[in-house]
Formats: structure tokens, C-alpha cells, sequence
């Protein structure tokens, strides 16, 4: 690393507000990958065994959408139909070995990337949040949508931030529309139209974590040659669940994943809670260098949980979920170096 970046990333560390560098529709470089998307009823099929062998209660249907703007998902969209795509953007080497604060977007910049239509659409996912607005690390669960225009946004989204004083987690709506370093993407027209709806209770089986779960099983169906892509929102109806939260930067690079493990700050926390996600079964070759899972949560009745979703606790753990499946897969701004495996489990 040469002398002058060195010292502007020491600077940035301490002046990471005005950090000046962003990342612009013109310098991202995108790569696209069409997806070949199952039926969902096919998926719903081959869904059905891994859930029921999970949980004590469990169905995978095709359903048209409710409304998820209402209690409980309170989403900033309608529905998940039309136009559906996924984005992966930047990537944790944006996080590790230390972090790279001249990777700031725009969430409407990153819809133009990802081609979506201006007249209509809308983003979910889980990202980092932007930390040059909010003056802190924060984790963010994007959940926005525009109609005649994209400077026409109604912003939802939530982030998850440590407290300085306290150590505690705060969740509030994020007065930007802005992310940092990391942001994983399911962008749709946002109609109501056929979705998967998959509800499970009572876990009895080894997958911790619901969203892995499906993502097991559908790799599992298909193979490691062909990936399947879904994005949608999970309510964690009852029970207690397992979450980080990242804290500020650190002071100097990270020495090991270890450390970076060790410096993420960990929380339980009751449902309910909502949670958005995205998720692959497969990145061939690891050609996209994509991450395999990433589900963010919030609390929509204004209480401080929520943050990046781990596992739930087992026992008396109910979900509720609404998925629809990727066209395409848009790799936004992709890091030079490929990290073998998430930095944590
Ligand atoms: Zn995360």
C-alpha cells in the first residue's frame, strides 16, 4: 500500500464524516449475470422436505402477496412481483482487513445500476449503513421504494447502531438514503403478484438459522452449478433470536477475522422483529464472488432491536416469510480480492 493512502485512510478513521470519495453510477463497474429462475411452485416442492425436517410445523405455498406495507412487515413496498432482481455490491473486504470509507452509495444510484425502472420499483436487503451521514458504523436494513422518478423516495429503512455511552443497540429510521462498503439487494416493481410464502414453527432441526435453512435446501435441489437467488422479508413471530451489531471502526486494521469476530458486539432479542433478506444456493465457481446470505432486521414497533440476524434460540421460534426469485444477478463495485468464507458464521 503506497505512503499517501495509508496516511488518507489514518485521516479518514478520525475524520470519517467528511470523507470526501463517492462511489458514482459512472466509476461502479457492474457485472450482470441472468439467472434461470424454477417455477415457484417448483420451488415450493423442493422446499417442503428441508422445512418439515427443520421444524415442527411448516408450508411452502404460492401465494399472491398481502400487502406488506401493513402490520407486521411494514414494508415500504406492496409487493415483491415484476422486474425482480438482486444486487451485490462491494463486499466485507470493503470491511477487512481495514475498512475502505471512500465506498459510499447511493441506494437510488445503485436501482440505475441494477437497470430498474424509475417510474416504478423498490429495495429491499441488508447493508452497511452510511456512516459519513450518521457519524457512526451502523448495520442497515434498506426497505424503500420511488414511483415517477427516483428522486421520488419513500424511505423506510432502519438502521441498527451501537450507543457510545452504553454499548446499547439503537434502532431509528435512517434519514438517508445512502449505504456504505457492503449492501446486498432485491429489487422489484414492487406489485402485489405470486410469491413463496413459507411458515415454520417449533424448531427441531439443525439449521439455527431459517434463512439458511431455505438456502441449504435449495442447493441441495440444485447443485452447486446452478445458483437460485431469492430476496423477500421474514417476521420472526415468536421466540428469541441471535444478532450482531457492528460498533464504530476500529482504530487500526483488523490483524485476523478473529478479531474482527471479537469486535462485532452480539444481542438476543424477543420477536417480534422483521427481517429482510437475500439470499443465493450457489455462486459457480465463485465467479461472482457473491455473498450467500445477508438478512437484516428491525423492530417496527419503535423498540431498539434489531441488526443482523444469526439464528434464532429454538423453543417456541415461529416465522412467517414472503419470497420471490431473482432474474439476474447485478455485481456492483466488486472488491479486487474474493474472501474464501464469511468472516463470521
Ligand atoms: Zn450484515
Amino acid at each position: 500500500m503506497r505512503r499517501h493512502t495509508i496516511l488518507s485512510r489514518l485521516f479518514a478513521f478520525k475524520n470519517h464524516i467528511n470523507y470526501p470519495i463517492n462511489r458514482s453510477i459512472h466509476t461502479m463497474k457492474t457485472d450482470k449475470y441472468p439467472l434461470d429462475a424454477p417455477s415457484l411452485e417448483e420451488l415450493a416442492q423442493k422446499l417442503k422436505p428441508a422445512l418439515a425436517s427443520n421444524y415442527t410445523h411448516s408450508s411452502v405455498s404460492v401465494e399472491t402477496c398481502p400487502d406488506l406495507r401493513k402490520s407486521p412487515f411494514h414494508l415500504a413496498t406492496e409487493g415483491l412481483t415484476r422486474d425482480e432482481r438482486i444486487a451485490d455490491v462491494g463486499g466485507q473486504p470493503n470491511l477487512f482487513p481495514s475498512p475502505r470509507l471512500e465506498c459510499k452509495y447511493s441506494l437510488p444510484a445503485l436501482a440505475q445500476a441494477m437497470e430498474m425502472d424509475p417510474k416504478r420499483g423498490s429495495l429491499i436487503g441488508a447493508g452497511a449503513g452510511p456512516f459519513h451521514v450518521l457519524g457512526t458504523n451502523s448495520e442497515l436494513a434498506p426497505n424503500l421504494n420511488w414511483e415517477n422518478g427516483f428522486e421520488h423516495i419513500n424511505n423506510q429503512t432502519h438502521f441498527a447502531k451501537i450507543n457510545k455511552p452504553d454499548g446499547k443497540v439503537s434502532v431509528q429510521k435512517c434519514p438517508s438514503t445512502d449505504c456504505a462498503l457492503m449492501i446486498n439487494l432485491f429489487g422489484s416493481a414492487g406489485l402485489p403478484g405470486p410469491v413463496l410464502k413459507i411458515t415454520a414453527r417449533g424448531r427441531t432441526g439443525s439449521f439455527k438459522s431459517f434463512s439458511e435453512c431455505i438456502r441449504h435446501a435449495l442447493n441441495a435441489a440444485y447443485g452447486d452449478e446452478r445458483p437460485i437467488s431469492l430476496g423477500g422479508a421474514f417476521v420472526i413471530k415468536s421466540g428469541r433470536s441471535h444478532y450482531h451489531v457492528m460498533p464504530d471502526f476500529p482504530s487500526k486494521p483488523f490483524e485476523s477475522a478473529k478479531q474482527l469476530n471479537e469486535w462485532l458486539t452480539y444481542h438476543d432479542f424477543e420477536a417480534p422483529i422483521v427481517c429482510l433478506s437475500v439470499l443465493h444456493s450457489a455462486d459457480p465457481g465463485k465467479a461472482m464472488g457473491l455473498r450467500m446470505e445477508h438478512t437484516h432486521c428491525f423492530s417496527a414497533e419503535g423498540e431498539n432491536k434489531g441488526g443482523h440476524y444469526h439464528y434464532d434460540e429454538g423453543g417456541d421460534v415461529e416465522y412467517e416469510a414472503y419470497f420471490n426469485t431473482a432474474k439476474a444477478i447485478y455485481r456492483i463495485d466488486r472488491p479486487e480480492v474474493t474472501l474464501e468464507r464469511d468472516l463470521h458464521d
